[in-house]
């Protein structure tokens, strides 16, 4: 698969993201829609030796006890996600690569949070809760 990039909405932070993601997953969680101002968030899973900020680096908000969320100090763009217990691995919001379109959601995550007017007819797999964050 080709490399990704991706910046935030004013560009003063930019990536490159080497090679296939792990996964792609659209998460419903609460947690995700305030991080993002959205309905959902879709999220690429990388290796973290994949991902190389090339302009700039994310500032890091601690959501929760063992995550934290990259974004764009200046414009405030919601660009990562990042857990202690899994320290090797990324996730990068799939919305701000400069090719979204090529890294389409595998399962869907927290459905059971999912918002009652959001209309998705894909058939992938939802998951209503899971055993831990975002996968
Ligand atoms: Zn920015
Ligand atoms: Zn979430």
């Amino acid at each position: 698969m080709n490399d990704h990039t991706g910046r935030c909405l004013c560009g003063a932070v930019r990536y490159v993201a080497r090679g296939a993601p792990k996964s792609v997953s659209n998460c419903h969680c609460g947690m995700c829609r305030r991080a993002s101002g959205g309905p959902f968030i879709t999220f690429a899973r990388y290796g973290k030796e994949q991902v190389e900020f090339t302009q700039g680096s994310p500032s890091w908000y601690r959501s929760s006890d063992s995550a934290e969320r990259g974004f764009c100090s200046s414009c405030g763009g919601s660009l990562a996600y990042r857990e202690a217990r899994r320290s090797d691995s990324i996730w990068l919001t799939v919305a701000m690569m400069d090719n979204p379109r090529d890294l389409a959601p595998q399962y869907h995550i927290f459905t059971d949070s999912m918002l009652p007017w959001l209309r998705i007819d894909d058939d992938l797999p939802r998951h209503g809760q899971w055993p831990t964050a975002h996968a």
